[in-house]
C-alpha cells in the first residue's frame, strides 16, 4: 500500500494544507485546497477511484465540486466510475454544494448527478461496511462535539488494518480503532483533548498503551513536535509504503 499525506494541517495551520490522505486509489477527505494540493503533488485525479468523506466540515468536504468539475472537464467521467463513500447524507450534501457553486437557476440540475458525473454514492452508518475485491472499509461513528454525523473508517487492505479518524475527540469507537489497527491516522489538533478534538497529551499515552499500532498525527496545528518519538508527524507530500 502506498500512502501519500496530501495535507496534514488544521484549518488554522499556517504551514500545511487541510488534512487529506491518499491510500493507493482511495482519497480520504477533500477539504478546501485539497484539489490544488493534489495538482501540486502531481497526483492525477484519474488515479483516484474512491473518495471517502469523514464529515461535512469545510476542511474535509468543501472541494468536492472542484474535484467533480475538473474530472468532467478532462472527460475522465467517460473513462471510469468514481465511488464516493461517506456518512448518511453525502449524496444530498454533494448535490447541494454543486447546485450552490454551479447554479444556472435550475434547482434540479444535479438530480441526475450519478449519470452526469459517473458517480456512485455509498452512504454508511455506524457499523456498516463496503467491500470490493481489493479492500473492505468499515464506518465507525466518532464524537466530534456538536457536528453529526462523523464517520471514522477502518480500512482492511493487503493484510493491513489502517484507521482514519478525522475529526474526533476520545470515544469508544476511537479506542477500538487504536486497539485493532496496525496504523492509526488521527486528528491531534492541539496539545490537550477538547470537546471536538483529540490532543497530543492523550495521543502520546495511547501510542504507549497500544504498542502494536503506529500512531500518526495528520490533523494538527503548528505545535512543537520535537522530542516525541512514540508519535509520527508526517508533512504534506510525505509518502509511506506499508
Ligand atoms: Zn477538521
Ligand atoms: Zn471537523
Amino acid at each position: 500500500m502506498k500512502i501519500t499525506f496530501v495535507g496534514t494541517g488544521t484549518m488554522g495551520c499556517t504551514t500545511r494544507c487541510n488534512t487529506s490522505m491518499l491510500v493507493d486509489d482511495i482519497l480520504f477527505d477533500v477539504g478546501m485546497g485539497t484539489v490544488k494540493q493534489i495538482e501540486r503533488l502531481k497526483i492525477y485525479t484519474k488515479s483516484i477511484k474512491y473518495i471517502v468523506i469523514s464529515h461535512f466540515h469545510e476542511d474535509h468536504f468543501l472541494d468536492i465540486p472542484n474535484f467533480l468539475i475538473g474530472r468532467g472537464i478532462r472527460k475522465e467521467t467517460e473513462e471510469y466510475k468514481l465511488t464516493i463513500i461517506g456518512p448518511i447524507g453525502v449524496r444530498k450534501k454533494t448535490i447541494d454544494l454543486m447546485t450552490f457553486t454551479h447554479s444556472d437557476g435550475n434547482q434540479h440540475k444535479y438530480d441526475n448527478i450519478e449519470e452526469k458525473y459517473n458517480i456512485e454514492f455509498i452512504e454508511l452508518n455506524d457499523g456498516e461496511s463496503y467491500s470490493t475485491d481489493e479492500f473492505k472499509i468499515h464506518a465507525l461513528s466518532l464524537n466530534h462535539g456538536p457536528c453529526v454525523p462523523v464517520n471514522g473508517y477502518l480500512l482492511e487492505k493487503s493484510g493491513q488494518k489502517i484507521s482514519y479518524a478525522c475529526d474526533t475527540t476520545l470515544c469508544d469507537n476511537y479506542f477500538k480503532m487504536c486497539e485493532i489497527s496496525d496504523y492509526m491516522f488521527s486528528d491531534v489538533t492541539g496539545l490537550t483533548t477538547k470537546e471536538m478534538h483529540v490532543g497530543l497529551e492523550d495521543y502520546k499515552k495511547l501510542s504507549i498503551k497500544y504498542p502494536n499500532c503506529k500512531f500518526y498525527a495528520i490533523h494538527r496545528s503548528d505545535y512543537d513536535t520535537s522530542g516525541i518519538d512514540s508519535v509520527i508527524f508526517p508533512n504534506d507530500g510525505d509518502i509511506l509504503e506499508i
